[in-house]
């Protein structure tokens, strides 16, 4: 089908609930997709921090073609081999000890805040279910995943949110500190706020709240879900901090392409629920977790982590470069290649020029350039990428 086609029964037939581009993206390879009328583009979105093996990884794909002979689905009634190696792979990587398979970002962020007051209640604390997340996060769009989203345009017409539930501007201890006290169950907070313009959360922040934590005994909930998997240098963004979470939560990249979350825990959190108190129908299910072992294992094999960070640096210094444009960037920042340029023109703008001259990438706030490109992404099509952004940002210029 062409873009034509895709657009108009699109319109027709889907919920209008995304700004969409013109075009419909019919396959892709690595960093590279094809619309529906085969022109190429460099992806510099990469569905928004999934695909960081890049698209259709060869690994990937023959993971997915052999488990689909075998066995789709089989339910959580019973154990399948795919997820308890995937949970014993997530655990070997990170300070976790135990992992709850779903299928999505917002359904990670709702396991967290039940595991969070069932911890406490389990405590027989049960007025210590108080929550505290960080204004301009994001951590989803189902209610309860909403309410932590701190960020009121997008709960506007939804409410009531959920109670109990409260944001406390990001990076500021003070502000949280006069917010937590002992009927705080959980902090929920991003390492780097993503959909928030790509902040990245400071060290000195960070070790605060490890202290109030342990003062208060709340705990220490760190969403994953844009962070993890190599996207920040590091295969989960907390390991650049001193900050062990006692949860956190993992989707976009997990599934090397396929839709799959999971919260991971450690001490009495990873305890916290117990059977018949949570559950998924489709989660950790031996597809997608034979997707995500195969794309987890090419991200530790092939260091991608690592090719993240020397990639992110070598854009930032590139960008920083452009002093034609000072005056019109007024900020690079990120982490590994979760980069975010901030723009005084219009950035919707450049996003749309940019992908009318073959560079797919996405605007936040109207005037933050988000760069996420899959991991793999080679240096050749960097510079190819920073030609366009740059000669489309000279064009803003003018
Ligand atoms: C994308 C995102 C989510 C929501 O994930 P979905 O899979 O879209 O529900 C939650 N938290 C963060 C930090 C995200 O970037």
């Amino acid at each position: 089908m062409d873009n034509q086609g895709m657009i108009a029964m699109g319109q027709d037939y889907v919920m209008n609930t995304y700004g969409r581009c013109p075009m419909g993206i019919a396959r892709g390879r690595g960093a590279k997709v094809w619309d529906g009328d085969g022109t190429v583009y460099l992806d510099f979105v990469a569905g928004i921090a999934v695909n960081n093996v890049g698209h259709c990884h060869p690994a990937v794909v023959k993971a997915i073609r052999e488990q689909a002979e075998i066995l789709l689905h089989c339910s959580n009634l019973y154990w399948n081999e795919n997820q308890v190696k995937l949970a014993k792979e997530i655990v070997a990587n990170s300070c976790a000890e135990k992992v709850f398979f779903c299928n999505s970002g917002a359904e990670a962020t709702e396991g967290a805040l039940k595991l969070a007051r069932r911890w406490a209640s389990r405590q027989g604390k049960t007025a210590k279910n108080r929550i505290i997340t960080a204004a301009n996060s994001f951590h989803g769009r189902t209610l309860g995943a909403l309410t932590a989203t701190g960020q009121t345009k997008y709960q506007a017409g939804f409410g009531p949110m959920l109670p109990e539930l409260i944001h406390v501007p990001y990076n500021d201890l003070p502000a949280l500190a006069a917010a937590v006290d002992e009927n705080t169950c959980a902090v929920l907070l991003e390492t780097v706020q993503g959909e928030g313009g790509v902040l990245p959360g400071e060290p000195a922040y960070f070790a605060g709240v490890v202290a109030l934590r342990e003062k208060f005994n709340f705990l220490l909930m760190i969403d994953e879900v844009q962070t993890g998997f190599g996207r920040t240098g590091k295969l989960f963004g907390y390991q650049h901090l001193d900050v062990t979470p006692d949860v956190f939560t993992m989707a976009k990249a997990l599934g090397g392409g396929l839709p799959m979350g999971a919260l991971a825990a450690r001490g009495a959190a990873a305890t916290a629920l117990q059977p018949g108190e949570h559950a998924a129908t489709f989660g950790g299910g031996p597809l997608v977790a034979a997707a995500a072992l195969a794309s987890l294992s090419v991200i530790l094999r092939e260091d991608l982590p690592a090719a993240a960070e020397q990639k992110g640096r070598y854009i930032k210094e590139r960008v920083g470069g452009w002093t034609e444009l000072a005056g019109l960037i007024t900020d690079v920042r990120g982490q590994g290649l979760m980069l975010g340029i901030e723009v005084t023109c219009d950035g919707n703008k450049v996003a749309e020029e940019c992908r009318q001259k073959g560079l797919l990438i996405n605007c936040i706030h109207g005037q933050v350039l988000r760069l996420v490109p899959p991991l793999v992404v080679t240096e050749a099509e960097i510079d190819q990428a920073l030609g366009v952004l740059r000669e489309v940002l000279a064009g803003c210029r003018r």
